[in-house]
């Protein structure tokens, strides 16, 4: 389970700056998905050996709630959803009425919380930090989102907080999860698939958030962890009924997925919010199958099925290896082919090739299809390795990595497709330059 870290503080004080230099390139990746624009709400960072899950609050707006409303709400939602809290406070301004309401929502929490104080470009304001003491919070840590400094120091401290085992996980259990807009019909399904199989009731008291996870284990014996998304555990908290908010815990429950579950409603086809989380499980590198819900309510003749499908192809290119099936939670109707479709797409994702077969692939490739030349220079293609699965990752060995341009990458990756089966899972290449 990834830790996660979430950024809290008044509005200006700099926390999307901040957001956006730790996450760093990751965010970037996601943009480069066509159709895909991205709230800059979640994403995941990284400091030395550490991976982490990240929320800039500020980035969760409440509606029209009134501005004192939406920082305690704000502050409420790091509560709920963090390992470690960052309160974000700036030296500009000094400490403000606000900062001190934040502080107060914070008071309640028994996670840890670590005050650190934006837009100490110079030494003279990193001196002026010490007023922030009577916030209560300890020593507050100087940084600058502008300059970019103090930024290991307080990463330093987050991943001191961390709780033991976090990111342990559990090989056996495949996990997945039911991503969606409200009404498509998540829960539903969640229950038509538990009614056909045997739910394990978990001993742990409910004080991880593991815990919420529900196991089953399918008919062949496979053990399953279905992850809670929102929506399905409605707790009754106002920020819950928010989009953004459901967003983030989207991508949060993607992030701890093996395999994702996009499900869409047959009556209503698809909408930008589906490309969005879609989006987000391809760039994550998560198994993924397409699941059309509410199969019954349409009146179908021969072409019904293809023209749907289709329509997904066309919406979701990027998407080509995703499995679609069509189902209804309401008549059960292809329900029970739902865990092992995802053990399936589990198997791909961990499918490792030998490097004496991938090289006879390449060789075959190559000779269908010779290496481009670009600007009066060839592409060498030498040999390639596998180096990891979830998702299936290659090195290609090449003369020049600016040469393997996407078309030819897109290529070898269907070569791959055309003679393994990598159904439900992405497939990464990362060209390296032979020494
Ligand atoms: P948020 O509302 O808390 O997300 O704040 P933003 O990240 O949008 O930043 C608010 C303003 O403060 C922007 O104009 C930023 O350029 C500026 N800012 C952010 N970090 C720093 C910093 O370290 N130093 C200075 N001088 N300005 C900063
Ligand atoms: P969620 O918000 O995605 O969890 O959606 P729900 O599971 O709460 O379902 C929303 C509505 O759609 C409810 O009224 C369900 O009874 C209905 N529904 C769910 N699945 C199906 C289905 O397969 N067929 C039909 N006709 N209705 C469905």
């Amino acid at each position: 389970m990834l830790p996660t870290v979430a950024i809290v503080g008044r509005p200006n004080v700099g926390k999307s700056t901040i957001f956006n230099r730790i996450a760093g390139d990751r965010i970037s990746i996601v943009e480069d998905v066509p159709g895909v624009t991205r709230d800059r709400i979640y994403a995941r960072g990284e400091w030395l050996t550490h991976e982490f899950a990240l929320i800039d609050t500020g980035g969760i707006d409440i509606g029209d709630a009134p501005f004192v409303k939406q920082i305690q709400e704000q502050a409420e939602i790091a509560i709920d959803e963090a390992d470690v809290i960052v309160f974000l406070v700036s030296v500009q301004e000094g400490v403000t009425d606000a900062d001190e309401k934040v502080a107060q929502i914070l008071y309640r929490s028994d996670k840890p919380v670590i005050l650190a104080v934006n837009k100490a470009d110079n030494p003279e304001q990193r001196q002026d930090i010490y007023d922030f003491y009577s916030l209560g919070f300890g020593e507050p840590i100087p940084i600058s989102g502008s300059q970019g400094t103090g930024l290991g120091d307080l990463l330093d401290v987050v991943i001191s907080k961390f709780p033991e085992g976090a990111d342990e996980t559990d090989d056996d259990v495949v996990r997945f999860s039911l991503i969606g807009r409200p009404n498509v019909g998540k829960s539903s399904l969640v229950n038509a698939i538990l009614g056909d199989n045997r739910v394990i009731v978990s001993d742990i008291e409910g004080t991880t958030r593991d815990a919420i996870d529900t196991r089953f284990t399918s008919e062949s014996g496979q053990e399953f962890a279905m992850i809670d998304t929102a929506g399905i555990r409605k707790r009754g908290k106002v920020y819950e009924n928010t989009e953004k908010y459901a967003v983030m815990r989207a991508m949060r429950a993607i992030d701890r997925s093996d395999v994702v579950l996009t499900v869409l409603n047959a009556e209503e086809g698809i909408r930008e919010q589906d490309k969005k989380v879609a989006g987000y499980a391809h760039e994550a590198g998560r198994g993924i199958i397409i699941v059309v819900n509410k199969w019954d309510t349409l009146k179908k003749d021969d072409h019904t099925m293809r023209d749907f499908e289709n329509q997904i192809r066309q919406e979701f290119q990027y998407l080509d290896y995703a499995p679609i099936i069509f189902v209804s939670a309401l008549t059960k109707q292809r329900i029970q082919t739902i865990p092992d479709l995802v053990n399936k797409v589990h198997v791909n994702q961990s499918r490792r090739i030998q490097s004496s077969v991938l090289n006879d692939v390449l060789l075959d490739a190559v000779a269908v299809a010779p290496t481009p030349n670009v600007r009066g220079r060839r592409l060498r293609v030498y040999y390639m390795t596998q180096v990891a699965i979830k998702p299936p990752t290659f090195i290609v060995f090449v003369n020049d990595p600016e040469l393997l341009h996407f078309s030819y990458q897109r290529f070898l990756i269907n070569q791959l497709r055309n003679t393994f089966d990598f159904t439900g899972t992405p497939i990464r290449i990362i060209p390296r330059k032979r020494q």
